[in-house]
């Protein structure tokens, strides 16, 4: 069979070719050159496939798109509290390039604004522009798995035109939130804008983010748990700048656009999506980028608001085994789904003096889930006095330790039980 998936990534490519409003950023004279009527989508899963439509390998700059990633590269390089410190994570409902910055301390509000990612670029690991955005480039090639490059001549038009940033950049020195040479910085920054890639490589990025910052081809551990939910938070909030409203309502996906047109959206534990196409609208995000992901979203149901109820599939069953009272769970469970189970449990009338959980068929349980699960094994032994075994070929609940002395016999099948008495 063939997948429908990219015939349908055309389909939608087609209907939102028809949305050309907007134009080409040109405060950047060598993004005016771009021709405007490229269009790109690709998306990435976090085992690795990507599904491409239109201009996928066509390259352009990253532009804004590199502040989530510099962001995290930051909080990797001079830990959460410096960064924390230099940089807040509100919204500023301002334009990208806003020459604002906090009453008072002078932090810039955001790393998704200019006067935030620039701030954010001096945090990364290096003693000057080209170290910096060296080991941006690194990593971003880890992330993409390919050797990316910068494109120089974007860097050194967008360099000769750069007054508006170099006053944001003086700006963050004057409040000590820049401690270096802010022209070295400014330009370090737009040697980071620079980056060339294409639609695929951003997709495969994107999906390093929605991978929890594992790299899905590689398997290669890039950005911790920790980081990876912030930089997503403040691309929730922030990455669509004065309208991040707009876009949590009706994409309500974690995104960043760039100026050269491009547009990444995470969709965490799902897929990683990125689209490009040159015209921009009032708020600096590409037109066509914005009408393809409300597509995506209407159709395919990504909001992060939109979840279904994952409780109760969680508890396949309650049988008898024998004597024995066995429950079988199935799937990934957090909060929700082990709520379900404890209820389920607490409620039966468990007789005789047996109880087996069989988790062969759950392929997930999140720490707070295992830590339910274990105190409801607790009990059970200590308060009503049941043996409990546990069916986990694949050792599931990790460390299935119950304090108090408690823990669960552990089989890897069903057909290995032996009753109590
Ligand atoms: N390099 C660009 C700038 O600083 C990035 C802006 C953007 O993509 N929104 O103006």
């Amino acid at each position: 069979m063939r997948s429908p998936i990219p015939d349908y990534l055309q389909e939608v490519l087609e209907d939102c070719r028809l949305a050309d409003g907007g134009a080409v950023a040109d405060y950047i004279p060598d993004l005016a050159r771009a021709n405007p009527d490229r269009i790109a989508i690709a998306l990435t899963t976090p085992d690795g496939v990507s599904y491409c439509a239109g201009d996928a390998d066509v390259a352009f700059s990253i532009q804004s798109i590199s502040k989530p990633f510099a962001y995290g590269i930051a909080l990797l390089d001079s830990g959460f509290d410096t960064v924390l410190g230099k940089i807040g994570v509100e919204p500023s409902g301002e334009a990208f390039n806003e020459i604002s910055l906090e009453v008072g301390t002078g932090r810039p509000r955001n790393p998704m604004i200019n006067a935030g990612a620039i701030a954010t670029h001096s945090l990364m690991q290096g003693s000057n522009a080209d170290e910096r955005a060296e080991r941006f480039r690194e990593r971003m090639s880890l992330a993409a798995n390919r050797e990316l490059s910068f494109d120089e001549s974007v860097f050194t038009s967008e360099l000769d035109t750069a007054y508006r940033n170099l006053a944001i950049g003086y700006m963050l020195r004057t409040h000590g939130i820049l401690e270096s040479d802010p022209d070295d910085v400014v330009r370090g920054y737009i040697r980071q804008c620079a980056l060339s890639v294409t639609t695929r490589d951003l997709s495969m990025m994107a999906a390093t983010l929605a991978n929890g910052g594992v790299q899905p081809v590689t398997g290669r551990r890039l950005s911790g748990d920790r980081a990876v939910r912030q930089v997503l938070s403040v691309m929730m909030t922030c990455g669509m700048y004065d309208a991040a409203g707009d876009w949590m309502t009706a994409v309500g996906i974690p995104a960043k656009s760039g100026v050269a047109g491009g547009i990444i959206g995470v969709l965490p534990g799902q897929v990683g999506i990125a689209v490009f196409s040159p015209r921009l609208d009032a708020h600096g995000n590409s037109t066509r980028g914005v009408k393809l992901f409300e597509r995506l979203t209407d159709d395919m149901g990504l909001h992060l608001m939109e979840v279904p109820p994952v409780g109760r599939s969680v508890l396949r069953g309650h049988t008898m085994h024998g004597d024995a009272h066995l429950f079988g769970l199935q799937g990934s469970i957090r909060f929700a789904g082990a709520e379900a189970v404890v209820r389920q449990v607490a409620d039966a009338d468990i007789s005789g003096d047996d109880v087996i959980f069989d988790v062969s068929r759950v392929h997930g349980v999140s720490d707070v889930a295992r830590r339910m699960f274990l105190e409801a094994v607790r009990r059970l032994t200590l308060d009503d006095g049941k043996r409990v075994t546990l069916v986990d070929p694949d050792g599931i609940v990790h460390n299935p330790d119950a304090g108090d002395g408690v823990r669960p016999e552990v089989i890897a099948e069903l057909a290995g039980f032996r009753p109590r008495s």
